[in-house]
């Protein structure tokens, strides 16, 4: 088969440019630079597949680079959890590497910036600087400070550091120009006073740079080539490339694309984080999370995801993904590798009168009939009773119902064809039990009958059959776009989770492995939750067997 060659990205024709150029020796060194103040979500995915793809693909490496300048915010446990995250999607970085450790260096930089007379200490409050920093039309004002002498600036700063001030009593401002239309440039804040301890550095600081002044530095530290954001950075550009330049350190460039944003789903850390804290989910992987650890207990698989990543590319335009693209795609790769099984998860008892009581056939089934050979075979007992669905028997069947009422015929998945003739009702009026006869000579694969039906339904065999937790989700949200509402919070679906806490499952899936895909015929796509025990099953669906949202929106 041809691969259908694909056009190169923008960031793609950057590097190939590059590369030319022979600009930095043709090395290609990316870096995915988290905060570690939250799990990583399906955008970080986007990152991540483009920093590691990019640098996979032109035989360059990625750095993994932890953001860790506000120390308020940060946790080791996120730390732990995007490093497990980043290997489960498939990548390895280079050197695992931290902003703090860069905090002697970075203060070597600002005492440079103020030596040549290119940052200052100002002591006005934070009101005072917004206010004295003009408007994009109207140029800013200096404060009084900006005229300190590099001597003074220096003893301030040291005693910044010192811990001689508390917090917001001084800052170090760049001296750039406050009449420039970015405001980025009016002399932005490089450091602030921040008497808090450091997941890392402990007490040893209590001064702390800002994103802008330490993201560059870093970035030309490692000497990365290509440092890729989101586009919301693009006017902080000039400032990154300021600082190199007035530094004269190594030149690295920053580059951004379009973050993702998908249909039904919030995306920052810091609204997931009010999510699990207002206890609206359970935890950060809880499976309806558009987290990385949520999606891989929900059962998607990193295949799928990276697969996602790479369909929906890499844009200058910031743009809304429906959230069926990431369906779609778990459903691809799921028809393809998980093992079917049968469940039944609203249980009605089917008796088969003309089947001898106490007689057990060990049925076989393919456990995965979409690659040649099945990848083997499991044992299926079939007995006089079974379990099988509510819904697929109706007392007054319309027409074109090709399932179970009195009259009708079914072929019951990879056994006989059976017919109805009769039900028992309790006191309530509820159907409990339904009675068939079966074709003895219809068995699938050795069928004689001759006889044609429409539908086959799954079932199990109700001495053998085992017990398990199943857990339907929904959309976390009703809103396409719940960020768009006043309070995303107002958006939330209070049916994002159905629990069933007695389903029926044929006895192989009683030894499911963790972390595996299995169809459960007809119903969807599930995987064991990671709250499972061998003495009490729970499974997630991962994903309907058809976008059922779809279905109705056709209905109307
Ligand atoms: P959030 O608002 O969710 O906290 P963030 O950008 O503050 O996101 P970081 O930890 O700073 O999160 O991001 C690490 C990297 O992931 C950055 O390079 C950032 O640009 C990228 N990233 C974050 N969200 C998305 C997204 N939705 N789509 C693509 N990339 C993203
Ligand atoms: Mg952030």
């Amino acid at each position: 088969m041809i691969e259908e060659e694909k056009s190169l990205n923008f960031i793609e024709e950057v590097i190939e440019e590059d590369l030319r150029k022979g600009t930095h020796d043709g090395r290609v060194l990316t870096r995915f630079p988290p905060e570690p103040n939250g799990y990583l979500h399906i955008g970080h995915a986007k990152s991540i597949c483009l920093n590691f793809g990019l640098s996979q693909k032109y035989n360059g490496l990625t750095n993994l680079r932890f953001d860790d300048t506000n120390p308020v915010t940060e946790d080791a446990e996120y730390v732990e959890s995007i490093k497990r995250d980043i290997q489960w999607l498939g990548f390895q970085w280079a050197q695992e590497l931290y902003t703090s450790d860069y905090f002697e260096i970075l203060y070597q930089y600002a005492v440079d910036l103020i030596k040549k007379e290119l940052a200052y200490v100002d002591d006005s409050t934070a009101e005072e600087i917004a206010a004295s920093k003009g408007t994009p039309t109207e140029p800013g004002i200096p404060t009084p400070y900006r005229s300190r002498s590099v001597e003074e600036n220096l003893m301030l700063f040291q005693q910044m550091r010192e811990g001689k001030y508390r917090d917001g009593e001084k800052v170090l401002r760049a001296k750039i120009d406050l009449a420039n239309p970015n405001m980025h440039l009016r002399d932005p804040l490089l450091y602030r006073i921040r008497h808090v301890h450091h997941h890392r550095t402990g007490d040893k600081w209590c001064i702390y740079p800002m994103y802008d002044f330490a993201h560059g530095q870093s970035d030309s530290i490692e000497k990365i080539t290509h440092s890729i954001c989101t586009l919301e950075f693009i006017p902080h550009r000039p400032l990154y490339d300021w600082c190199i330049e007035k530094l004269e350190i190594f030149p690295s460039k920053q580059y951004e694309f379009a973050r993702l944003n998908m249909t039904y789903t919030v995306m920052s850390k810091r609204k997931l984080l009010q999510l699990v804290n207002e206890k609206f989910v359970e935890s950060w992987d809880d499976p309806r999370m558009p987290t990385i650890s949520g999606l891989r207990r929900r059962g998607y698989t990193a295949a799928s995801i990276r697969n996602f990543c790479d369909k929906i590319g890499v844009q200058k335009r910031e743009n809304m993904i429906d959230v069926s693209l990431l369906e779609f795609c778990i459903r691809e790769d799921l028809n393809k590798t998980a093992w079917r099984r049968m469940v039944v998860l609203d249980p009605i008892k089917l008796v088969i009168t003309n089947y001898p009581d106490g007689q057990v056939e060990e049925l076989t089934g393919e456990n995965n009939p979409e690659v040649e050979g099945g990848e083997g075979f499991r044992h299926i007992p079939f007995t006089k009773q079974l379990w099988i669905e509510r819904d697929d028997f109706m007392e007054e069947p319309p027409k074109k119902f090709f399932r179970l009422g009195v009259g009708l015929s079914v072929r019951l998945k990879h056994a006989y064809i059976v017919e109805c003739y009769d039900f028992v009702k309790d006191p309530e009026g509820k159907v409990i039990e339904i009675h068939c006869n079966y074709i003895p000579n219809s068995k699938s694969g050795e069928d004689t009958s001759g006889l044609k039906v429409k539908g086959t339904i799954h079932w199990v065999s109700v001495p053998h059959a085992k017990e398990a937790e199943v857990r339907l989700y929904d959309r976390l949200f009703h809103d396409e776009n719940p960020v768009a509402a006043e309070d995303f919070k107002s958006s939330i679906n209070p049916d994002s989770l159905q629990i069933i806490s007695k389903a029926y499952i044929e006895p192989d899936l009683a030894t499911a492995q963790a972390g595996k895909g299995y169809q459960f015929i007809r119903l969807g796509y599930f995987t064991l939750d990671t709250q499972s025990s061998p003495d009490h099953l729970v499974f997630n669906r991962t994903v309907t067997l058809k976008d059922s949202w779809a279905k109705e929106i056709k209905k109307g």
